[in-house]
């Protein structure tokens, strides 16, 4: 079985090499912290030397530059023909720079964000978004599978952290618009229950309101029966939706609602509420004045 280096081991990156341990795989971890996964490599040198298969899962775009162009960075110490994925979410133009990086340097190289949370890393069932050649798409597949259920592959190096932002701005959107929703028909004395019987069947229906509702009663796994615990915390919401904007801005696209959504989860996160479930956008709308 492939030998693969695992580097940046926290909250989704444990129980995805925990899975690839289960899968058979034979991993060896690396991370600046204390994770408690053993066999532990003391340097990401030390980690991919030798390793077949490199993954990394790691907070923002800086700590990929650094992991994999750093002189004891991954692709100064990794094998020939390695095949490199990044898991983490980063902006598509450090993903574009890494990935045109390893290819300079003969390595096959798949940005493959991942939707799903802590929750999905931990069953094996993440969503993932893959940008990078078909052939190395395909030699990815085993490790991919091991560690989620739906793999797609999105386009050349960088689309698949296009398809994540792109989505998840779809979702920041759609949490807010269902969670005013909700907000306003308290002031109508209109019942939850009430809104979500026709909104969940009617054209209001979306993945925000049927599967992941803000208001407690309607849909018992969400996390507002549990007072708003993550789930997805709306500091990392707020990293995507600004990592969107970002995007936006360089190639110019418009969008305004994205925008909004964005401004609406940097007030959250200043208030003091980026450690909860994004879904407490309707709690912090019902603190908000109306303007005008
Ligand atoms: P995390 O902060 O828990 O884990 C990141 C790990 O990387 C930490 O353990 C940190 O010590 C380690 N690290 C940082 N720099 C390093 C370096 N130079 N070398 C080795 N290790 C290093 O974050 P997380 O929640 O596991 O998220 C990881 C990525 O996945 C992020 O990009 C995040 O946006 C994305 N993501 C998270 C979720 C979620 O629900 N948590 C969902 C989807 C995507």
């Amino acid at each position: 079985m492939s030998r693969i280096a695992f580097v940046g081991l926290g909250n989704m990156g444990l129980p995805m090499a925990n899975n690839l341990v289960k899968a058979g795989f034979d991993v060896v971890g690396f991370d600046v912290m204390p994770t408690g996964f053993t066999p532990a490599a003391a340097s990401v040198a030390g980690a991919v030397t030798g390793a077949d298969i490199v993954v990394t899962m790691l907070p923002a775009g800086k700590h990929v530059s650094e992991v994999y162009l750093g002189t004891e960075g991954v692709l100064a110490h990794a094998k020939p023909g390695a095949l490199l994925i990044d898991c983490s979410t980063i902006d598509v133009e450090t993903a574009r720079h890494v990935g045109g990086e390893a290819a300079g340097r003969g390595f096959a190289m798949l940005d493959a964000p991942v939707s799903g949370g802590v929750g999905g890393a931990a069953a094996g069932t993440l969503t993932f978004m893959v940008g990078g050649p078909d052939d190395a798409f395909a030699r990815a597949q085993p490790a991919l599978q091991a560690m989620g259920k739906t793999i797609v592959h999105t386009g050349a190096a960088g689309a698949g952290q296009a398809a994540k932002i792109c989505n998840n701005m779809i979702l920041g959107i759609s949490m807010i618009g269902v969670s005013e929703a909700f907000a306003l028909a308290d002031k109508l004395g209109l019942d939850h229950q009430k809104l979500f019987d026709v909104s969940s069947k009617s054209s209001g229906q979306c993945w925000s309101m049927t599967a992941y509702c803000p208001v407690p009663g309607p849909v018992p796994t969400s996390p507002a029966n549990r007072d708003w615990q993550p789930g997805f915390a709306s500091a990392l919401m707020l990293k995507d939706l600004t990592l969107a904007q970002q995007a936006a801005s360089a190639v110019g696209a418009a969008t305004p609602l994205g925008s909004a959504a964005a401004a609406v989860y940097g007030e959250m996160v200043e208030d003091g509420d980026g450690g909860r479930d994004f879904s407490y956008a309707y709690r912090w709308l019902q603190t908000q004045e109306r303007e005008g």
